[in-house]
């Protein structure tokens, strides 16, 4: 079975991480801060706080905003549900923005649209977490002029789109967003087995997000609220978690990192084969802006004229060929749990249409020229 993403791991990658096993640190030596200092100055961003997962990084994000009880968010029904349940993990109320049916991503008309509705009926949210689907930039100036006008701040949810760039910037350079997050998990741009990333050019959210991922503890004495008591001191001065990354993990990102933009080239080559073997078929490709160098996380295409049933067959179709087509994503507000928040069909209808639609085709970097070959012969075949 051809998978639909899969990590790229060589033997520098394996090297690192045994470096660190013979080493004096497991956790909280120096790979973390390495790894950090790597992302940040790989997207021009001033601090960067890695986590074990970016479903922590949304979390204590939304918490490095003061999201709390009373307080809404918004994000875009496709996606996956970790952009929404960092809301609730907060005890604040989700709703989300529909897509602009075109590249998938949260549309600008539709959230221009509920803003002015949430304004008259006293609701507007406090941050927005656009997601870059399939690792294309949403339209970030945009978000972020609405942002200024509305008065919510702004996480990026980037797990798909380390690498990617923006009106020639580096996605997580955060020139438009409060908090930028990525994710680190082995089906995403770069990989280090499980792990995440908020990076911010705030210091003060730096420090709090730092704080957050380890118990909400400080050693620093400015933020005590009474003298040292010794050179063991520490704070806990609010509720943190455990969501650190292991040295192990920050020593695979950091080795992945120096081949990330080889990583994203090589998704935008497979992707431009893809788009040129489907040009005659009957699906329309995600539009790319001429702003936007997308990480192609993912390949999706939408297909014309279809239905449901035809669409579910065709995704069967190709896995009995060998092929692991994939669907990304279910509608958020589809889920049970969502509906019992009161969700329910016809809510959101361009992401419920995109669902009827969608269907990823594998790509990852490893890919080989064979094996594209044999996913493109077989989406011929059966489209
Ligand atoms: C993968 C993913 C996440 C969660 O990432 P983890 O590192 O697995 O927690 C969140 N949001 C989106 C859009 C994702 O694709």
């Amino acid at each position: 079975m051809i998978p639909y993403g899969k990590q790229s791991i060589s033997q520098d990658d394996i090297d690192a991480v045994i470096d660190v096993l013979k080493s004096d640190w497991l956790t909280q030596g120096p790979k973390v801060p390495a790894f950090e200092q790597a992302v940040a100055h790989y997207c021009g961003v001033n601090h960067a706080v890695a986590v074990n997962s970016a479903t922590s990084a949304l979390h204590i994000a939304c918490l490095a905003l003061d999201v709390g009880k009373n307080d809404i968010v918004w994000t875009s029904p496709i996606s996956f549900v970790a952009s929404a349940n960092c809301a609730l993990y907060c005890g604040a109320k989700i709703d989300f923005v529909d897509i602009d049916l075109a590249s998938g991503n949260m549309s600008i008309h539709e959230l221009e649209k509920k803003l002015v509705l949430a304004e008259q009926e006293n609701q507007l949210p406090k941050v927005v977490i656009p997601v870059h689907l399939a690792g294309q930039s949403c339209d970030m100036q945009a978000i972020h002029k609405l942002a200024e006008h509305y008065g919510f701040k702004i996480i990026e949810d980037a797990s798909h789109a380390i690498g990617a760039k923006y009106q020639n910037t580096p996605v997580g350079c955060c020139e438009f967003s409060d908090i930028c997050v990525f994710s680190f998990h082995p089906v995403k741009i770069i990989t280090s087995a499980e792990g995440g990333m908020a990076v911010t050019n705030n210091s003060v959210l730096a420090k709090r997000l730092t704080r957050l991922r380890s118990h909400g503890l400080t050693s620093d004495q400015a933020e005590m609220t009474e003298l040292s008591h010794g050179p063991w001191y520490y704070q806990q001065i609010e509720l943190g978690f455990n969501y650190r990354m292991t040295d192990l993990h920050a020593a695979l990102g950091l080795s992945q990192i120096s081949k990330l933009d080889a990583f994203v080239s090589k998704r935008n080559e497979l992707a431009l084969r893809y788009n040129h073997e489907f040009k005659d078929l009957p699906v329309i490709h995600l539009k790319q802006t001429q702003d936007c160098y997308s990480s192609y996380h993912l390949y999706i295409v939408r297909l014309m004229n279809s239905d449901k049933e035809h669409h579910k067959a065709l995704i069967c179709q190709l896995r009995e060929q060998g092929i692991m087509s994939h669907l990304h994503y279910i509608p958020i507000h589809l889920q049970p749990y969502y509906k019992k928040l009161g969700f329910n069909y016809g809510d959101f209808p361009n992401a419920e249409r995109y669902y009827n639609e969608a269907i990823t085709i594998p790509l990852y970097p490893l890919m080989t020229k064979e094996e594209q070959s044999k996913v493109i012969d077989a989406v011929l075949k059966v489209l």
